[in-house]
């Protein structure tokens, strides 16, 4: 048995952990088999509690774009936390990174920060409504804003692995005050604006949707969202948690050259630390407390440590002007040649990519939305995890998820990737 010592931790784990995983997402519940237990992670690579060690395109769910433990990140933390992990008290570094922030990004003047992706969209819903004075809000089928009630309907990613889209638990008062549209559906849209004149708040979408997989906005959709909200005096809120700073450093904002009211970030602005932020411009951002009246709190918001591993992430970035550049030649490189392995074996798919985030689906369809990506042929997908796991390449235990490619995957990792694709036996079940 090669994941020995991972299912003995995950046996002890499951006494005493729910499920014994701290994160649905984590527990293999969807491909089977025995959650993988990680002892330490450097560059493109994890090694598991048994030595054996991984490529990693799940890094960390997002955050780790440079790789793994990137000696800079790592010496700026260390000589941080040697001053100190956490004030509860205002620090000029938080001043820093927010002004970096708000320099490189279009169209927001303040940014708050908060301690998990799922903080920042909750508190942009309720900025939202508190700015309009509305209470509604439209979020699309198979998009994932974290795990606050408003969200947890038709919420793809874990929910949508686990079957239960919505959760018990969420109040049917909660529940009706979020409309629901399919991804990439403007006319749904427009109706649920037709419906519902004067009650609505925002829409918030996934401007690229990781939590179907990787699904793109077709036909200018984003664009459109936009003009919707115009015209009907709603915000748009970008949940930038997994697009921010990954597609561009100006996020989704600044590749499709639409500008949002409010933007939500996560994973990457914390270079692995646990952190989210939320943004806009200074009209919103000034009915936030302690200035306004909407309310919005953090014991560790702010926690110098994450401050300091994200401000020297996004430094790195910035510095590096061919960032973007390897990065999505990279993911392309893994998406035509995986491409071409699968054509060859004769096994039906579709790749989406855009920029480093990218899903292999299994069926020869567009997938642009929810229903499209429930299509794909799960049980194959789990089927490649599977094989790809016992090679040494880590991929998402979901085919609902997307990969993240960082800086640290080169040649050599994308040939050994290739080579796990190319041993791939799609009729051993
Ligand atoms: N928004 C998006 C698009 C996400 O993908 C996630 C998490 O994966 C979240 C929000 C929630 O972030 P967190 O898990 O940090 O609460």
């Amino acid at each position: 048995m090669i994941y020995q010592r991972s299912s003995a931790l995950f046996e002890e784990a499951y006494q005493y952990i729910p499920g014994g995983v701290n994160s649905p997402v984590r527990a293999f519940k969807s491909v089977g088999g025995v959650p993988i237990f990680m002892k330490s992670a450097k560059g493109a690579y994890l090694t598991d509690a048994d030595e054996r060690t991984y490529v990693d395109y799940i890094n960390s769910w997002g955050p780790a774009i440079l790789g793994h433990t990137h000696p800079e990140v790592l010496e700026a933390v260390k000589l941080q936390a040697e001053k100190g992990f956490s004030f509860g008290a205002p620090t000029e570094l938080e001043t820093e990174i927010a002004k970096f922030i708000i320099e490189n990004v279009p169209n927001i003047d303040q940014i708050r920060m908060v301690s998990s992706g799922t903080e920042a969209c909750m508190s942009a819903i309720r900025l939202a409504r508190g700015y309009t004075g509305r209470e509604k809000i439209i979020k699309f089928e198979g998009c994932y804003h974290g795990h606050s009630d408003s969200f947890l309907i038709k919420a793809g990613s874990g929910a949508a692995t686990f079957g239960n889209p919505n959760s018990p638990g969420v109040t049917s008062g909660t529940a009706k005050d979020t409309l629901l549209a399919k991804y990439n559906d403007i006319e749904q849209v427009e109706d649920l604006f037709r419906h519902n004149q004067g009650e609505i708040a925002a829409i918030i979408v996934e401007p690229v949707a990781g939590n179907m997989g990787c699904v793109l906005p077709e036909n200018s959709f984003i664009q459109n969202l936009r003009k919707v909200c115009d015209e009907n005096g709603a915000l748009l809120i970008f949940d930038e948690v997994m697009t921010g700073f990954r597609l561009a450093f100006g996020g989704a904002q600044e590749l499709y050259n639409v500008k949002a009211d409010i933007v939500c970030y996560g994973k990457v602005i914390g270079g692995g630390m646990p952190v989210g932020a939320f943004a806009a411009r200074n009209e919103i951002m000034n009915c936030l407390a302690p200035k306004g009246a909407v309310y919005q709190a953090g014991t560790l918001s702010g926690n110098p440590l994450a401050m300091r591993a994200g401000l020297t992430t996004l430094q790195l970035i910035k510095n590096n002007p061919n960032f973007y550049e390897k990065l999505n030649k990279t993911t392309e490189t893994l998406d035509f040649e995986i491409g071409k392995i699968l054509n060859e074996k004769g096994i039906a798919h579709k790749i989406n990519r855009k920029g480093s985030m990218m899903s292999v689906f299994f069926h020869t369809n567009r997938v642009s939305n929810f229903e499209e990506a429930a299509d794909s042929n799960h049980a194959l997908f789990n089927n490649f995890f599977h094989q790809l796991l016992a090679q040494g390449i880590y991929l998402p235990p979901s085919g609902y998820e997307t990969w993240f490619i960082s800086d640290a995957i080169n040649e050599t990792e994308i040939d050994k990737t290739l080579e796990a694709v190319r041993n791939f036996d799609y009729s051993d079940k």
